[in-house]
Formats: C-alpha cells, sequence, structure tokens
C-alpha cells in the first residue's frame, strides 16, 4: 500500500494537490481491499458464517486473531499456524493496517510452545501473541476479548462495540492468500484410522473425506461436525462439506455423547421438568454469567415445571452463546440446560421480546478465574481420552466426481446461482453472487467440471 500511495504522491506537485492524491488513493484502496474480500467470498470458517470483509468496514483500536481452538480434539488451526506463520502474519499486519488499529493480537494456547516459539521468532511490528490457559470456551469471542483487553462486550453486542474486531486463523490465511475461497480446512479425527488435518474441496461429500482417511475403525458409527461441545450431529453422510465445516469427529453410534445429541426438545423438556433439582451449577459454570451477562440456565430449566403445551419463557436466554459447558459438564443430573435455552431464545426471538435496556449490568463474577473448565476435564468427562489424536496438517488427493455447493453458508443473503446446466466451469470461477447492497459474499467452483444441477439450494458441478 505505502508503494503505491508514493507512487501516486509523484504525480502531484503541489501539497494541495499531494494531500488530495494522499486521501482519494488510501480511500479508493482501502475499499479495493473490502472489495477483495468480499470478492474472495471469505467467511468467518467456523460458527455461523459472518462475511469477513463486513468487519473491515470501520477502524478500530485493535485488532484480535482466534487461534483458541478450545474444541477437544480440534486442532487445525494449530496446524494452519504451524504451516502457513509468515502468511497469518503477513495477513494480521494487513488487516491491522486497514483497520487503523494499534496492534494486532494473537490469542494461542500457551500449551502450544513449538507453535508460539517459532512465530515469535519472527514477529513484526506491532504483533503480539497472548498466550491463553487451556481451558474452554477460551475461542468465545466475549471470552477472548476479556482474557487479552480484560473488557467485557455488552450483553447482546460484538466486539466493534469495545473497539475490536475478531477474526479466526483461516480467515486470514485467506485473506493473506489473496484467492477465492475453494477449499476448506479439517481435522478429521476420532475413531478413523488415519487421523488428519486436510484440505477438501468445498462441496464433497462428508463420507468422502472421512474415507480419505481411512475410514472409520468401528462399525456403526456417528459423526459430529464442528466438534463435540458446539457441533451438529451429522444426519446425511453424504451431506456436503461448507465453507463453516470446520471439524468430523467419528465415534461409535452407541457413545453416550452421540446418545445425548439424539435427544429431542420433547425428551430434553420432559425429563428437565421431572429431574432437575435447582442446585444452580449450570449457572454457576456458564462462561456468559460468569461475565457478568444475565443469563442464568437454572431459571430456564425452572420454567419447564411451569409450562405445560408451550414453554414457559425466561429473559436473558437471548445471552447464551451455545458453548454446552451447563449441559455436558455442569449438571449433575445429565440434563440439557443448552437446550433449553436455545428453545426459549428461539421463543423469544419469534415473540420479539427483547431484554430491557435499561436493565443493570452487572460487573465480572468474582469466581471467574477459579471457575474456568479445564479442556483436559471435557476430555475425561465426555469419554474422550480415547479419541486424542495429533492428525498433522497433511495433503491429500481428494479429487470427487461431484460436488454439491450450497447456496446459504453464511450469514446474510443466500447467494444466487450465475451459471446453468452445461456450463463449464474452472476452480475459482464465480458460480453465485449475492447483490451489492446486501450481506453476503459469491461462491466459487471448487473444481473444474460441468454445472450438472442448478437449484434453489445448491449447484452441482460434475467432474468431466
Ligand atoms: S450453553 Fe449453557 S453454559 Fe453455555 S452460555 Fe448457554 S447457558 Fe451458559
Ligand atoms: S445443573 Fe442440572 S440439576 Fe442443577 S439446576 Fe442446572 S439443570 Fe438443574
Amino acid at each position: 500500500m505505502r508503494r503505491r500511495l508514493l507512487e501516486a504522491l509523484d504525480y502531484a506537485t503541489t501539497i494541495r494537490q499531494r494531500l488530495t492524491v494522499y486521501y482519494e488513493t488510501a480511500y479508493r484502496m482501502s475499499a479495493n481491499f473490502i472489495d477483495q474480500v468480499r470478492r474472495q467470498g471469505i467467511v468467518g470458517s467456523g460458527g455461523a458464517g459472518f462475511p469477513a470483509y463486513a468487519k473491515l468496514k470501520q477502524p478500530v483500536d485493535l485488532f484480535i486473531v482466534n487461534g483458541a481452538e478450545c474444541e477437544p480434539l480440534l486442532h487445525k488451526d494449530k496446524e494452519l499456524m504451524k504451516a502457513f506463520g509468515d502468511e497469518i502474519l503477513s495477513g494480521m499486519a494487513r488487516i491491522r493496517d486497514h483497520l487503523g488499529a494499534s496492534e494486532a493480537v494473537l490469542g494461542i494456547k500457551e500449551k502450544y510452545h513449538d507453535v508460539i516459539d517459532a512465530l515469535q521468532a519472527k514477529l513484526p511490528e506491532k504483533i503480539r501473541i497472548h498466550p491463553l490457559g487451556d481451558f474452554y470456551p477460551a475461542g468465545d469471542e466475549f471470552v477472548l476479548v476479556y482474557e487479552v483487553t480484560g473488557k467485557v462486550i455488552p450483553r447482546g453486542g460484538l466486539p466493534l462495540h469495545v473497539g475490536i474486531v475478531v477474526m479466526n486463523v483461516e480467515t486470514v490465511l485467506d485473506v493473506a492468500l489473496d484467492r477465492p475461497v475453494t477449499h476448506k480446512y479439517l481435522t478429521v479425527g476420532g475413531a478413523v484410522h488415519d487421523p488428519k488435518t486436510v484440505r477438501a474441496p468445498i462441496g464433497a461429500s462428508i463420507r468422502e473425506v472421512i474415507d480419505a482417511c481411512g475410514g472409520a475403525n468401528v462399525a456403526p458409527y456417528a459423526v459430529l461436525s464442528g466438534g463435540v461441545m458446539m457441533g451438529k450431529l451429522v444426519r446425511n453422510i453424504d451431506d456436503p462439506i461448507t465453507k463453516t465445516t470446520g471439524g468430523l469427529l467419528v465415534f461409535p453410534d452407541d457413545h453416550p455423547l452421540i446418545a445425548k445429541y439424539r435427544r429431542t426438545y420433547t425428551e430434553v423438556n420432559l425429563i428437565g421438568k421431572s429431574a432437575c433439582d435447582q442446585c444452580s451449577f449450570c449457572t454457576e459454570l456458564c462462561p456468559r454469567y460468569l461475565l457478568g451477562h444475565p443469563i442464568e440456565p437454572h431459571l430456564a430449566m425452572r420454567a419447564l415445571g411451569f409450562s405445560h403445551e408451550k414453554m414457559s419463557l425466561v429473559v436473558g436466554t437471548h445471552f447464551c452463546c451455545e458453548c454446552n459447558l451447563c449441559s455436558l459438564i455442569a449438571c449433575p443430573e445429565d440434563l440439557d440446560p443448552k437446550n433449553v435455552c436455545v428453545q426459549n431464545k428461539q421463543e423469544l426471538r419469534a415473540q420479539k421480546i427483547m431484554y430491557p435496556e435499561d436493565a443493570p449490568v452487572r460487573p465480572p463474577h468474582g469466581m471467574l478465574d477459579g471457575r474456568r473448565t479445564p479442556v483436559s476435564r471435557l476430555i475425561v468427562k465426555l469419554g474422550l481420552k480415547h479419541f486424542e489424536n495429533r492428525g498433522p496438517l497433511v495433503s491429500i488427493s481428494l479429487n470427487p466426481e461431484r460436488v454439491v455447493i450450497l447456496l446459504k453458508q453464511h450469514v446474510g443473503a443466500p447467494a444466487t446461482a450465475v451459471v446453468k446446466m452445461g456450463d463449464r466451469v474452472q476452480e475459482g470461477d464465480v458460480i453465485a453472487t449475492v447483490p451489492e447492497n446486501q450481506l453476503g459474499v459469491p461462491l466459487h467452483a471448487s473444481m473444474a467440471g460441468m454445472v450438472n444441477d442448478v437449484t434453489d439450494a445448491f449447484v452441482e458441478i460434475r467432474r468431466e
């Protein structure tokens, strides 16, 4: 950017001209950068897939990169930081400068000494590493911001509200590589023959990716996509990989964790109603409650007792981040306060019931430091000891016969296909777009081939 600015300034002779050129060029280039990130189709690579360009529209004080990766068994970000340290640091510097932030901070688990040492040796100016404890959910944006700065993001707010932008490691890598997002890095672990971290084409099936890692070593098996704490049970093994698939974990079908993921809301509510003893352990361990947010899952559980056909609603469940700590770790009765909070939250949203804005704000809980849940405890409590592995990043040859690229892979407006059946595409070609005035990003072909099907929900490309 600096070189291009100087070139532009060479043509201006007077101070006034030079100032005009400076501001116009800087504005254009910064708009170009936002446009570049949008055109690349970059979205947050975990969670809901928030379009990355939308975080680049206003200056902030601090830029934080989330390398916390606190889900047990997932370690794709660690592998990326090992393999692409230079690219990630250069992406951080680029985004920091664009945002006008005073510095960029990379939050990494302190236990990854090798990664920290390697990066520390080449840290540019105004980039530093913040070592994090090995607890869950250190990667939750609210928790991460608190750990790095001591600031609490207001309830229902964003990091932007405290002058911060947070992006994850793979997003920053995508920005640095300046190429369309056609593939996704994934940890494939658990009960597979050859656990690995791989780069898979978006739209390949979950089954193909697991098979590329030697396949399941148990039968029958079930798959959690995105992690054991915040992931989802895969209902159809032939579903496609998307931009937000963070990892695939295979378990024996009768693993207790899988049984929990299979419980229906009716079961969750009936068992909860009859067995909750209101011990409030779920609230006492809730990371958002500990930050001072008004979420108390035991109150949502209590309300089940007053629910008949419809659930009695409890305000404050708005602020549940669905970390699952209350259900999988805190509750001694094996109940599911998380899913009760989720149902509450959905109904509050449907009925447009807001949390009162003028309600008092609580400071973080005095016991916050002592109530962090170590990842090692999750591993023991959830029966994961047997599935721990390091699954290094390796290059695999995954050449699917077809890819199915979903048109809704991000927060905002779904993309609309701009290709039709019979079109030939190359890897990286744009196949779907979102109007410029709407939140969203384009989608790209993840392999060369012929467009075989186009619907409102997906584009299918077949290898020729
Ligand atoms: S899932 Fe449970 S522990 Fe996590 S934020 Fe929601 S209520 Fe709190
Ligand atoms: S921890 Fe379990 S039993 Fe205790 S209040 Fe929460 S849901 Fe009820």
